[in-house]
């Protein structure tokens, strides 16, 4: 059954091996990230199998999964909890980043399965979670009371709203912080953080990074770059086409909005070989699909047919056959989220 995700497995192992490898040489351990693939256990034994410690999520529901799963690995919540999952949380999370006392409170109060340490978030500049780094000593010292020992780390997320890039300069500003507390744990990188690493530059006293999409697609969106060790050879999506057809490149007519409210824009190129596939908006985010044969050109995506311009294309194209594509980070995200996506590992 079509649209299908085809994952290489063997692939996604030896990017978590590469790159554990390499942090290590830095003095970095790292955390798996499985959000972008839902907390897939299969994928999970494979990072495990690579020798990565310790597997990390943003969702309850996924952690739930791998546990379900028979994985006992120790798991991190990456996505500051909601007071409404607690009562899972304990008994599933070993370690949890958290920026609100108040929810530190919650969860110190509660006995489950587990007892979840903690890294506190400071949030150096990027604006997403955490407390502001110039205010952040006394927040650190009421969750040592709430907390105790606990309390492991200290921990900033970079490039995810702000865009910000990782730099010895914001990760000085955690550290300057960490040094007048005794932390096991200093958590500054995601997968933007590695040219760090890469030249040498990570400030001594960084311990530890949550990598996801260097592992998963070989991919750093922040920097737009491919992380220099790791292929890009991880996940496929076949596409099977619906219709083949030449058109002008000019819609005919007067023209509203389309069908998610954008204006699209139109060059006139004149009549075009087109292909459209199976597969929409409801699969993945259209804007990720970057076709394997680089002659196509992804035109346009509603719910559940998107257009490709194939005129640059040497060969023909028939109804039924599967057209493959990489995935961008925010397209493998939708397409592992959609029921209506197939998945297959590869052999
Ligand atoms: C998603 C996430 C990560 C992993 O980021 P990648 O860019 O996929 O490596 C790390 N930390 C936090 C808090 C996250 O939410």
């Amino acid at each position: 059954m079509f649209p299908k995700i085809r994952i290489d497995l063997k692939n996604i192992r030896n990017n978590a091996e590469f790159l554990r490898q390499k942090c290590q040489e830095h003095g970095v351990e790292i955390a798996a990230v499985t959000k972008v693939v839902c907390g897939n256990p299969d994928i999970a034994k494979e990072l495990l199998s690579a020798g990565i410690p310790i597997l990390a999520d943003s969702r309850i529901q996924n952690i739930v999964r791998l546990r379900q799963a028979g994985i006992d690995a120790p798991v991190m919540l990456v996505r500051i909890p909601m007071l409404s999952e607690i009562t899972q949380l304990i008994d599933h999370v070993d370690y949890v980043l958290v920026s609100e006392n108040t929810v530190l409170q919650e969860i110190c109060k509660r006995k489950g399965k587990k007892t979840p340490r903690f890294i506190f978030m400071v949030d150096v500049g990027d604006l997403r979670e955490g407390v502001w780094f110039e205010t952040a000593r006394s927040e650190i010292e009421k969750a040592f009371k709430i907390a105790g020992d606990r309390l492991v780390g200290l921990g900033t997320n970079l490039g995810c709203f702000g865009g910000v890039i990782p730099s010895v300069e914001n990760n000085q500003r955690l550290l300057d912080i960490a040094k007048d507390y005794k932390f096991d744990i200093i958590s500054t990188g995601n997968t933007a953080s590695l040219p760090l690493i890469e030249n040498g530059t990570l400030p001594d006293g960084v311990n530890h990074f949550r990598l996801g999409e260097s592992i998963m697609l070989g991919t750093d969106v922040t920097g737009s770059r491919k992380v220099p060790g790791t292929t890009q050879d991880t996940f496929f999506i076949d596409c099977e086409i619906i219709e083949c057809d030449e058109k002008p490149s000019i819609p005919i007519g007067e023209t509203g909005r389309d069908a998610f409210g954008g204006s699209p824009k139109f060059e006139d190129k004149g009549w075009r070989k087109r292909i459209i596939l199976g597969i929409g908006g409801q699969d993945i985010d259209p804007s990720g699909l970057y076709p394997i044969d680089e002659k196509m050109k992804v035109l346009h995506a509603s719910s559940d047919h998107t257009i490709v311009d194939v005129t640059s294309c040497e060969k023909s194209f028939r109804i039924g056959e599967m057209i493959s594509f990489r995935l961008s980070y925010s397209a493998l995200l939708r397409g592992m989220t959609s029921q209506y996506v197939f998945k297959e590992f590869m052999v």
